[in-house]
């Protein structure tokens, strides 16, 4: 196939790579024209850049998919004469992998499919090593046919490929999914704190947990108490995983649809507020699962 990749930043420059890999013909976009040269130099002969998401609309593409880092970016390609929309041909298939708001996600396709044209919204999980690995999960939104039709793309990039049905709901499962990871972190970092400040043992205390009913992914997988698990960013200083940043981010997004829904969200909404306070003193690029360092005596 040749596909037209948009975003060539952490994650849509491992994906496109991945694309490459498997044998598609690649023209890439991106505004930073060290991303698109890097990935270019990464892969000679096997891909082209286009000077905009306006020539690349024009390329003669079978599929245009886009890894941007927000919905502004996302209005941005799309949107406006100079944008995909306004200019490729009728019937044309569009991804949007980025994580945004499932509203925009929804208006954005519903505009494209008055203009004749098929549109996945397919955020990921997985993080930037399951995007080099290939193993990101994709949570697709839109017309299942389509899904079906574009299965094996996503497979290139991606071992889960799930189908979540109708336009924006990728986007719904990738925002409820990382507020209960936010909400469920702040508790295994208050729990953690809690017990070791009254003197248990941190790897004896996780130990229990993860047997009993307050085990989770944020006590079982990615403790955030420093030593009890190897090789995750709790034992490597914070560094590296999945920045608090973007968890913020995250639950930014399930407040604004929560707010649309009219539907309360007490504990996404605390958490969001912990999660500024820690970005705001500084803290955004660690890993989320620093934010235990506001519950430590330091
Ligand atoms: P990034 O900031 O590294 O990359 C985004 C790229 O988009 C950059 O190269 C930027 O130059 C480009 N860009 C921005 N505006 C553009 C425009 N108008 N035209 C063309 N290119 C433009 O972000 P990322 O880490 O690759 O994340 C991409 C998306 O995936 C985000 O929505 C993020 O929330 C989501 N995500 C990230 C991770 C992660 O671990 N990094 C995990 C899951 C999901």
């Amino acid at each position: 196939m040749k596909i037209g990749f948009i975003g060539l930043g952490n994650m849509g420059s491992p994906m496109a790579g991945n694309l490459i890999k498997a044998g598609h013909d690649l023209v890439v976009f991106d505004l930073v024209e060290a991303s698109v040269n890097m990935l270019l130099a990464q892969h000679p002969g096997k891909a082209s850049a286009a000077a905009s998401p306006r020539m690349l609309a024009g390329a003669g593409m079978d599929l245009i998919i886009t890894m941007l880092p927000a919905s502004q970016h996302v209005k941005a390609v799309y949107l406006g004469p100079e944008g995909l929309l306004a200019n490729v041909p009728q019937r044309m298939a569009l991804i949007d992998s980025s994580t945004i708001d499932p509203q925009t996600a929804r208006e954005v396709a519903s505009l494209s499919a008055s203009q004749g044209n098929v549109m996945l919204d397919a955020p990921v999980s997985g993080g930037t090593g399951g995007a080099e690995a290939g193993t990101l999960t994709f949570m697709v939104g839109g017309n299942e046919a389509d899904f079906d039709r574009f299965k094996n793309i996503f497979s290139k990039m991606g071992k889960n490929i799930v189908y979540c049905g109708a336009s924006g709901n990728g986007q719904v499962a990738k925002v409820v999914n990382n507020m209960l990871l936010g909400i469920s972190m702040i508790g295994t970092a208050e729990a953690m704190s809690l017990g070791v400040s009254l003197g248990m043992d941190p790897k004896i205390l996780a130990g229990i947990i993860n047997t009993s009913s307050g085990r989770c992914w944020s006590s079982d997988t990615y403790n955030p108490y420093p030593g009890v698990l190897e090789n995750i960013p709790s034992s490597r200083g914070y560094t590296g995983g999945f920045g608090a940043d973007l968890m913020l981010k995250d639950l930014g997004l399930a407040a604004e649809a929560a707010k649309l829904a009219k539907q309360p969200i007490p504990l996404g909404s605390l958490a969001q507020q912990i999660y500024q306070t820690f970005s705001m003193q500084g803290n955004g690029a660690l890993d989320f699962s620093a934010i235990i360092n506001l519950f430590r005596k330091k």
